[in-house]
């Protein structure tokens, strides 16, 4: 196992962060932590090259940013998305409700999920299942955005008061277009 040793990148981090503690941001949030800003939850990928906050303007207590590979509708994500609507329910039952927003995006690295021999290799070694990984890869970003916003329309515990929509990012042209 690893043994201790300092981190390359994080001293540059942790100066910005003592500069921004000394901002006001933080005192901008929201009271309650899941009703953002802007009623908002953003599912995306992890790739650096979507951050949603750089992407969309999101500033700080706007929304609630679910990131996985591809920013595909997974079992784990449906289970937040769910709980999320569940306390919003039976603890703020007044507030409006959120709206839920897909963004899939060019170029993704999950589409390598699609590559036979590194899927099965990786399945074979962190005991995956391949059927499923196959599943992730986001080859047609418009097509498997337009799937998960039907997954997500159709979750029996998600509000149907939350409007789902779904869009491609363009890592070229850093433009957004609405799919669903
Ligand atoms: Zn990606």
């Amino acid at each position: 196992m690893g043994t201790l040793v300092p981190m390359k990148h994080m001293d540059t981090l942790l100066e910005r962060n003592r500069a921004f503690a000394r901002t006001d941001a933080k005192d901008r949030v929201p009271a309650v932590p899941f009703i953002p800003n802007r009623q908002l939850v953003v599912l995306t990928c992890i790739d650096p090259r979507v951050d949603p906050a750089q992407v969309l303007g999101l500033e700080l207590g706007d929304a609630i940013v679910v990131r996985n590979v591809g920013g595909r509708v997974t079992a784990s994500v449906l289970r937040d998305l769910e709980w999320i609507s569940h306390l919003h329910r039976e603890k703020t039952p007044e507030a409006d409700w959120f709206d839920i927003a897909v963004v899939h995006h060019t170029d993704c690295g999950s589409a390598l999920f699609a590559d036979e021999t590194l899927r099965e290799q990786f399945a074979r070694l962190g005991h995956h299942d391949s059927v499923e990984l196959a599943e992730l890869a986001v080859v047609d970003p418009a097509k498997t955005v337009a799937a998960d916003v039907e997954t997500l329309r159709a979750a029996p515990l998600l509000d149907p008061a939350s409007a789902v929509t779904g869009y491609v990012y363009d890592v070229a042209t850093g433009l957004l277009t609405e799919v669903v």
